[in-house]
């Protein structure tokens, strides 16, 4: 007895589409519904390692494709593991699969794009509709106990459903061809498809009563480079990722001593997610003797190398063991030692060798590099030369140099390596920090990328070098490099007493936000900047928080003053006349907030706007004392004494860097 169903509302949708666009490249249904077989022969052979009882233990694990040109069908059957009832009305009544899902929201928005998208991802079963009039599946499961069941359909908005014959164990998917598919019954375009499109699944695709395998059967990975070309390369991995913009680069890696193993790692052409990808999680693809043991494994590469895509198939793995305990053996930690390592020493000779190439995988993966160099110490000696910054040497924001360039052209007297941090390259470069440096010829590595803030607690020195950064209070500089010509523009410092009164002022009135207020040695054309008597390398973990929108507390930092400055001067000299006390406070606090803006640490700049207006009606000529500036709120509050910085949770996992990279924005 045969009863109906409804297919899903999504399903029926995806059939629309697939059933009325104009798509070309309607072979690829093939390739498709081989892909399906061979997971399922995957799956029953995963089974197998641990149970017996299944229907048809002794069956070859292969798959047949059978062509009748009377009847104008094409069937492919396998003998993998099978549905019952149940699995058949959750696999082929719904879309299971999220990418599926993501095109149909692609197609509400862009629906005229049917053709372009279609080819972009696995569209699954559901493709047969593009030839198929109707698709029956019969199918029997591998355990003894289920029966076999029969589904068809005819691509409108149900299907049905009945009990069946059928003895052997795996699925038949039986395709009524339309009228004008004809071609598909046709055993040479067949075998010239799979030739194509699926010449390396793993098991054996036979056409029609052929004895021998259409398909060469062999997994790339397990192939001889040499004999690979580069077009076969990027077309699995398209197919592995569904990836379509390719991969940057990829390491095959065929492996005897210690273990035998082969790896096929690509390094994507792009961070941004792919929204067909089907590859949605991290992890590589692990076979042990060509057995699929793990669509996602995230045991073979250290987290900051979890970017990397591709599959690994060991012949040392247990075959015997469960997921769980696999991730347990030796064999894993000595796999994941290998890889890494290699992945490691081909980014190492790239950014070497072909630094455009490795810039290009650096912008969108260095993140991940970075985020290694903090976590991973005992990898930190290979992640080093990984390390690519923006200096002040040239200021051309285009050009990346390492830190070994660094160090080759430290000044005269330079010990250390100097970094400012920064929310960008444009105001890095003109942060006041930089007077000295600028004026010494020293140069001062960028630390511009969100992720860069957490680098000092990783890196700590390179090659002897301590990394200091440009805003430590501690900063002397007196020997270090040679001045330049000095500024004429520059005044001659406040006197001493001058001075003193200037900074008392300045204390008094911004109180506990900061926690000095000093004559700066360093500061050249700047009036002041902040400076951090924090030296500890956690201390930008603030930016961090805020960037996660977590709760951040501001570091409470030293104001240096300019005493060449002419604000200084002019400051100085309004404060000694007992001139206007509202403009005093109202540009003494404007200084304060003009250091948190350079620093990039304003938490709130539009609310300067009101406080700036006035300070320009005073320099056009109001009395400032009949300016409202007391009514100019500062945000900025002191801090409560056990403001404490909020460390918790910081995980360094993709999903944080997402929100990093989307904060950034
Ligand atoms: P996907 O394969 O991406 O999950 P499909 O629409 O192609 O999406 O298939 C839906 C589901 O139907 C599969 O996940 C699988 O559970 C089941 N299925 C499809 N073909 C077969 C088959 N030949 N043998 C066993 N199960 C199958």
């Amino acid at each position: 007895m045969s009863e109906q169903h409804s297919f899903q509302a999504e399903t029926q949708q995806l059939l629309n589409i697939l059933i009325h666009s104009l798509y070309t490249e309607k072979e690829i249904f093939l390739r498709e519904l081989i892909s399906n077989a061979s997971d399922a022969l995957n799956r029953l052979q995963f089974e197998m390692l641990t149970n017996d009882d299944v229907v048809d233990a002794g069956a070859e694990l292969a798959l047949r494709i059978a062509l009748d040109e009377e009847a104008k069908t094409l069937t492919i059957s396998d003998s993998g593991i099978g549905m019952n009832r149940d699995e058949i009305i959750a696999g082929l009544g719904t879309i299971a699969k999220s990418g599926a899902k993501a095109f149909i929201e692609a197609m509400r928005e862009k629906p005229e794009s049917a053709a372009d998208i279609i080819g972009q991802f696995g569209v699954g079963f559901y493709s047969a509709f593009m030839v198929a009039k109707q698709v029956d599946v019969i199918s029997r499961s591998f355990r003894p106990e289920d029966e076999p069941v029969k589904w068809s359909a005819t691509g409108g908005t149900s299907y049905t459903l009945e009990n069946a014959d059928k003895e052997s164990r795996g699925t038949d998917v039986v395709i009524h061809l339309k009228d004008d598919e004809e071609e598909f019954t046709r055993s040479f375009r067949i075998k010239d498809i799979i030739r194509r499109h699926s010449d390396y699944v793993a098991f054996p695709i036979y056409v029609g009563d052929d004895e021998e395998p259409t398909n060469k059967q062999q997994a790339i990975w397990r192939r001889s480079p040499s004999e690979i070309e580069d077009e076969e390369y990027d077309s699995f991995y398209k197919m592995l990722t569904m990836d379509f913009a390719g991969a940057s680069h990829h390491i095959h890696i065929r492996a005897d001593v210690p273990m035998q193993f082969y790896a096929l790692l690509y390094v994507p052409g792009s961070g941004q997610q792919n929204m067909f990808s089907p590859r949605k999680e991290p992890g590589l693809k692990l076979y042990a003797r060509k057995v699929l043991i793990e669509e996602y494994n995230r045991e073979l590469l250290p987290e900051y190398l979890s970017f990397v895509q591709g599959v690994v198939d060991s012949e040392d793995l247990p075959l015997s063991v469960s997921r769980e305990s696999i991730q347990a053996t030796r064999v894993m930690a000595s796999l994941k030692k290998t890889i890494t390592r290699r992945m490691l020493s081909e980014l190492k000779r790239m950014a070497k060798n072909d630094r455009e190439k490795y810039l290009r995988i650096y912008e969108e993966f260095g993140a991940y590099l970075k985020q290694g160099l903090v976590i991973d110490s005992e990898d930190r000696g290979d992640l080093e030369p990984l390390m690519f910054f923006q200096t002040t040497h040239d200021d051309d924001p285009s050009k990346y140099y390492s830190l070994d360039e660094y160090v080759e052209r430290m000044s005269e007297n330079q010990d250390d390596i100097y970094y400012v941090v920064a929310d960008d390259y444009s105001s890095g470069s003109r942060s006041p920090h930089l007077d000295a440096f600028r004026q010494r010829g020293i140069e001062v590595l960028y630390f511009t990328h969100p992720v860069d803030a957490m680098l000092p607690m990783g890196m700590t020195d390179f090659k002897g070098h301590k990394l200091v950064s440009v805003d430590s209070a501690e900063l002397d500089l007196a020997d270090v490099g040679e001045v330049g010509e000095e500024e004429e523009r520059i005044e001659a410092p406040l006197e001493s007493d001058t001075f003193a009164a200037l900074q008392a002022r300045v204390k008094a009135t911004l109180g506990g936000r900061v926690s000095d207020v000093r004559e700066s040695r360093t500061l050249v054309g700047s009036p002041a900047r902040l400076v951090s008597e924090d030296g500890s390398a956690n201390r930008y973990m603030f930016r961090i928080n805020r960037l996660l929108d977590k709760d951040y507390e501001l570091p409470v930092k030293a104001l240096e003053l300019n005493p060449r400055h002419p604000l200084m001067h002019n400051l100085s000299g309004l404060i000694s006349n007992g001139g206007d006390e509202a403009l005093v406070a109202a540009v003494v606090e404007q200084v304060f907030e003009t250091a948190l803006l350079q620093d990039g640490i304003h938490p709130d700049p539009s609310s300067m706007a009101d406080r700036l207006t006035l300070l320009m009606q005073a320099a056009t000529g109001s009395a400032s004392a009949d300016l409202p500036f007391a009514e100019v709120k500062t945000v900025i509050s002191e801090p409560a004494a056990d403001a404490q910085m909020d460390l918790d949770g910081i995980v360094l996992d993709p999903v944080d860097e997402d929100n990093v990279e989307k904060a950034e924005e």
